[in-house]
């Protein structure tokens, strides 16, 4: 099948993997996810992972009851190995060789980022998954998206959530909330529209990364996505 995008980066956030449950990891979920991962990966796509941790720590939460703001981002970074490896799992039971890249060396778990050697893994049809973040404090997983995006060379940044894409206002709290098609990067800042942290979007914007955000719960969107098929909200510089 002729996929529009080749090098994708798939961002999804620690909550993604909870499912139901309000903390930590459903394998159900997880394997779910996996399932729609191999079936891109196995028709060539070279995919690259970025998994947040918001499912068991956050920085700023931390923080926010009395912690050091820098050793809740470790617990934050640390967090994003977690599941790391859980979806490493999920996507080896599916059959899809892959690597697990931390920012912050772990070398009995996993290789540290040496971007060449991503991008090789990645050459081979390894599913690459980057955890860690950016490896640094007061930053999020969205700007290692961004960070890692920029590196490998992937045409596409995939944000997935829990809604159809980017609206002028929150669609939970409003029935009439308003689907973007297509928004530009300064949009987003100036309408203040909560996609992703300003240091992703700027990041992105300078490295002319266009980014896809669309919603994970509708089974078959990461294909659709991937295929140029008009899923969620386009986002360009
Ligand atoms: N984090 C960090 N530096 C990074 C990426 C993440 O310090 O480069 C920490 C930060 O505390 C963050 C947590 O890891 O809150 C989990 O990442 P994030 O909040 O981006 O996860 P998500 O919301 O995507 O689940």
């Amino acid at each position: 099948m002729p996929f529009r995008y080749q090098t994708v980066l798939l961002k999804i956030s620690g909550e993604a993997l909870q499912g139901q449950t309000g903390f930590g990891l459903d394998p159900d979920t997880v394997d779910d996810i996996a399932s729609q991962i191999a079936e891109v990966s196995r028709e060539g796509v070279r995919l690259g992972l970025v998994i947040g941790g918001g499912n068991i720590f956050r920085g700023q939460a931390l923080a926010d009851r009395g912690l050091n703001r820098v050793t809740g981002d470790h617990m934050g970074m640390l967090a994003t190995v977690i599941n790391a490896l859980a979806m490493q799992d999920a996507l080896e039971r599916q059959g899809l060789e892959t690597r697990v890249q931390s920012a912050i060396r772990m070398v009995e778990f996993c290789e540290p980022f040496i971007r060449r050697r991503a991008i090789r893994h990645l050459e081979k049809g390894r599913v690459v998954i980057f955890a860690a973040g950016t490896g640094n404090p007061y930053l999020t997983t969205d700007t290692a998206a961004v960070l890692r995006a920029s590196e490998i060379g992937a045409d596409i940044i995939l944000k997935a959530t829990k809604v159809d894409g980017i609206y002028d206002c929150d669609p939970v709290k409003n029935k009439d909330a308003k689907l973007y098609e297509q928004i530009n990067y300064m949009d987003v800042i100036k309408l203040k529209l909560r996609v992703m942290d300003t240091t992703a979007i700027s990041l992105a914007m300078e490295n002319r990364i266009p980014t896809i955000v669309f919603n994970l719960q509708t089974k078959g969107n990461i294909k659709k996505t991937i295929l140029g098929e008009p899923v969620g909200t386009l986002v360009t510089e």
